[in-house]
């Protein structure tokens, strides 16, 4: 069975760990270096990032999720995870870790205090036709993508911006598909880790 990695410090993890056992898959709440193992790929939820990072260097699993990442384990992040996967973020606090996986610079708390948190409809042709309905909750967005990075998909307003992208088996979205019951980015995630362990067998 595909086993499924959820950084359980804070955030919305619970929320993610229904939506892949409802596809089948197993999950697993990781807050320890050995809570990683056997793990065939990884969710970084919604919250907040300064504050998962926090909490990351206190239980020590910072480095063995950047060596994960770095030999290849599927991994999705969303909103504060989409941050977490970033190169660089614009407004990063002092000594906030990233884990620079996917090469892209992305913005904290990009829609300010007006649009804070806004729901709308995206067009999304990586998981299907049908438009998907995303929910923005204090979101970042991506300011720029390097090589290798595929844009799934961008908002018009109230700026264009790209809101969902894809490295190879890196996946980041700004906003919150744990939320709304429509699982196609679950699924989609999950094609990812299963096509990855179907290449490393
Ligand atoms: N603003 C949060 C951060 O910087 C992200 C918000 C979210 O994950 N809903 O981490």
């Amino acid at each position: 069975m595909t086993r499924i990695g959820i950084l359980a410090f804070q955030g919305d993890f619970r929320e993610h760990a229904r939506a892949v056992e409802q596809l089948g898959a197993e999950s697993r709440l990781v807050r320890l270096p050995r809570d990683l193992e056997g793990v065939d790929g990884l969710i970084l939820p919604g919250g907040e990032s300064t504050v998962m990072g926090k909490l990351m260097i206190a239980y020590d699993v910072v480095e063995s999720l950047r060596s994960l990442l770095a030999e290849g384990m599927p991994a999705w992040g969303t909103c504060a995870g989409m941050i977490l996967l970033s190169r660089e973020t614009d407004n990063a606090l002092a000594g906030q870790p990233l884990l620079a996986s996917i090469n892209m610079r992305t913005r904290r708390n990009a829609f300010g205090a007006q649009r804070e948190s806004f729901e709308t409809m995206l067009n999304v042709p990586a998981i299907g036709p049908e438009p998907y309905h995303a929910v923005f909750i204090r979101g970042p967005v991506v300011e720029e993508v390097g090589e290798g990075v595929e844009v799934l998909a961008r908002i018009d307003a109230p700026e264009p911006n790209i809101v969902a992208v894809r490295q190879n088996r890196l996946l980041a979205t700004a906003f919150h598909p744990e939320v709304t019951g429509d699982l196609r980015f679950h699924e989609y995630f999950l094609g990812m880790v299963r096509d990855a362990r179907a290449a490393t067998v």
